[in-house]
C-alpha cells in the first residue's frame, strides 16, 4: 500500500509540475486585448504571415485594437484610426463583415492593419493587367481588385515588403 501512496504521489507530483509549464503559445482569445473576437484570428494571419517572411510583428505589444461596427459612409468597409495617446484602432463595417467572404474579410483587415501597423499609405498602382498592384488601393482609383487564393502570396509579399523600413523607424 505504501509503495501505491508513493506512486500516487510521483504521478500527482509530475502533472503538478506539468502544469507549472503550460506551452508558450497564447491563445487567440487572450492574445489580442481590445480586438473584437472575430476579428482575432485575422489579427493572427496578419501576424502569421509575416513571420513566414522573416519579420518579428506583435500587434498586442503594440496594442492595436480592432472593432466590427456599422461604419455610415458608403463604400467604406473598414477604417484606420490614430486617436491621439492611443494605439490605433482598425473598425471594419459591420455590414460588409457579416456578407463577406473569409478572404476579404482578410483583404479589408489587412489593408488596415497596413494603415494601422505598417504606417502605409494609399497605392494606386496597376499592374499590366489592370489589377491593383497592391491592396493598400483605395477603392477610389481605377485599378481593378484582385485578391484571391491564387494572387494572395504576391499581395501579401507586396503588403510587407516595406516592414523593415517601418519596423526601424517606430
Ligand atoms: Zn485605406
Amino acid at each position: 500500500m505504501r509503495y501505491v501512496n508513493f506512486y500516487l504521489c510521483a504521478v500527482i507530483a509530475i502533472l503538478v509540475i506539468a502544469c507549472e509549464n503550460p506551452e508558450e503559445i497564447v491563445p487567440e482569445e487572450v492574445k489580442f486585448p481590445g480586438v473584437d473576437a472575430e476579428l482575432k484570428e485575422y489579427f493572427q494571419r496578419f501576424e502569421d504571415e509575416a513571420a513566414t517572411r522573416g519579420i518579428n510583428v506583435d500587434l498586442a505589444a503594440i496594442g492595436i485594437t480592432g472593432v466590427i461596427l456599422e461604419i455610415d459612409e458608403t463604400h467604406v468597409l473598414g477604417r484606420c484610426s490614430f486617436p491621439r495617446a492611443q494605439p490605433n484602432r482598425v473598425t471594419v463595417d459591420q455590414t460588409f463583415w457579416n456578407r463577406g467572404s473569409d478572404l476579404f474579410r482578410e483583404f479589408v483587415v489587412f489593408h488596415e492593419l497596413g494603415h494601422c501597423f505598417l504606417l502605409r499609405s494609399h497605392l494606386e498602382d496597376q499592374l499590366p493587367n489592370g489589377a491593383c498592384s497592391s491592396i493598400m488601393r483605395s477603392g477610389n482609383g481605377t485599378c481593378l481588385d484582385n485578391y484571391s487564393s491564387r494572387t494572395r502570396n504576391f499581395y501579401v509579399d507586396e503588403l510587407f515588403e516595406s516592414k523593415p523600413r517601418f519596423v526601424v523607424n517606430r
